[in-house]
């Protein structure tokens, strides 16, 4: 397998659990890679039960049962998670440090600092090329899976062979310590642009805004631009506190295939969605959960199962233009707009966060159009 990211490291554990050797080769030498991902959603806590993994989650994240939209000091509607039917009626936040913490251990060899250089066919096997502190090896594997994010992703696709659509949009983000431990997720709807703000263990929450002036990318600008905006919306205890602000771009990629022959391509290698809206990662926790049994049965029975792979697939790339769609949706949504504009978003949200169409919003925010939820 390539790449220990937490897509990797739960496919690698789920084998591991079900007696297939496993072997991850990652890049990296320590694990980590800065703050991403905040929010698992309620069908990858479901997926994880069974594994005791959702209960490693839960022990440290924040349950977020209901958010709402505002703009200004008006509340524009509430998405109640906690008035889904589902098992687990609310939105698990915690660090994707912690995330991937979680999926640690009890899983397979992790060889860090191996940097996968080539993936190649010979016959019925494949070989895995990598380099790393003993040097350039050449690995047989029966099956290889690319969980690689995008950075490997030519590894499993010919360059320009898959569209990567770029936006225009680019966001502030921080996370802080804050004084007053809400666990409500608060999107704010300015003519601006959005502000975002999650609640994280540990009394901090997580803000991401819209940023108008990303071309200034020096760091004390981006913090200064992010207390800025965060004053300007009444969280001026969240902005004397802010003491470093990130900045991140989104873009758009869904792959057509998942799999040729023993070539399987799982999370962010295979899709990318705009974190405005927070699926990414748990749409590869997904594929990485249901691919598992069927690449178990695979090495058990010495042949693929085509059927059930097939139908994988299908799941999974649907699965992926849905949560695609519904981010760009929410990149639209949170673009700076004139007030007239302005005041037509703020209409429209009022009345489609109303009863019925909110449940609506609450189940696809939770995942509930994913295919395999
Ligand atoms: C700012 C931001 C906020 C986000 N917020 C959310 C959120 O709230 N919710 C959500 O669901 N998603 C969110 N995402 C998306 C989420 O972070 C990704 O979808 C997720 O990390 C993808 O996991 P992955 O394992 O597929 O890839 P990655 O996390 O990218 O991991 C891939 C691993 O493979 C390794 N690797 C790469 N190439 C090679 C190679 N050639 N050889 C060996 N190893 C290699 C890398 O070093 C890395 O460790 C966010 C993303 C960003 C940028």
């Amino acid at each position: 397998m390539v790449g220990a990211g937490p897509v990797g490291l739960l496919l690698g554990r789920e084998l591991h659990r079900r007696g297939v050797d496993t072997e991850i080769l990652e890049r990296r030498g320590d694990p980590g890679g800065g703050s991403r991902a905040i929010g698992v959603h309620a069908p990858v806590l479901a997926a994880l039960e069974a594994s005791g993994i959702t209960e490693r989650l839960l022990a440290s994240a924040v349950r977020v049962r209901r958010g709402e939209a505002r703009s200004g000091s008006r509340l524009l509607g509430s998405v109640r998670f906690d008035r889904l039917r589902i098992r687990f009626p609310f939105v698990a936040t915690l660090p994707q440090s912690a995330t991937e913490a979680a999926l640690t251990g009890d899983g397979p060899i992790v060889r860090r600092g191996t940097a996968v250089t080539g993936v190649r066919r010979d016959g019925d096997r494949m070989r895995v090329l990598s380099r790393g502190a003993d040097g350039e090896r050449e690995t047989p594997a029966r099956i290889v899976v690319v969980a690689s994010g995008s950075a490997g992703r030519e590894l499993a696709y010919r360059p320009g062979a898959v569209r990567v659509r770029s936006y225009a949009d680019r966001y502030l983000m921080a996370d802080t310590a804050v004084a007053v431990d809400d666990p409500t997720a608060i999107v704010r709807l300015e003519r601006g642009g959005v502000l975002e703000s999650f609640p994280l263990p540990g009394a901090r929450r997580r803000y991401v805004a819209w940023d108008a002036h990303p071309d200034d990318d020096r760091t004390g600008a981006r913090l200064d631009r992010l207390r800025r905006v965060l004053s300007g919306a009444g969280e001026g205890d969240a902005a004397s506190r802010l003491v470093s602000a990130s900045g991140f771009r989104v873009r758009r990629v869904v792959v057509a295939r998942m799999r040729r022959g023993a070539l399987v391509v799982v999370g962010d290698a295979a899709h990318e969605v705009s974190p405005i809206g927070g699926q990414g990662m748990n749409l590869g926790l997904l594929d990485a959960a249901t691919l598992a049994p069927l690449l178990a049965a695979w090495v058990r029975a010495g042949a693929p199962p085509e059927q059930a792979l097939a139908r994988w697939e299908r799941r999974r790339v649907a699965s992926a233009r849905t949560a695609a769609a519904l981010a760009s949706m929410n990149t639209a949504l949170g673009r700076p707009l004139g007030p007239r504009a302005d005041a037509a978003r703020r209409a429209a949200l009022r009345a489609v966060l109303a009863p019925p169409t909110g449940m609506l919003f609450a189940h696809a925010y939770a995942m509930g159009l994913d295919r395999d939820a």
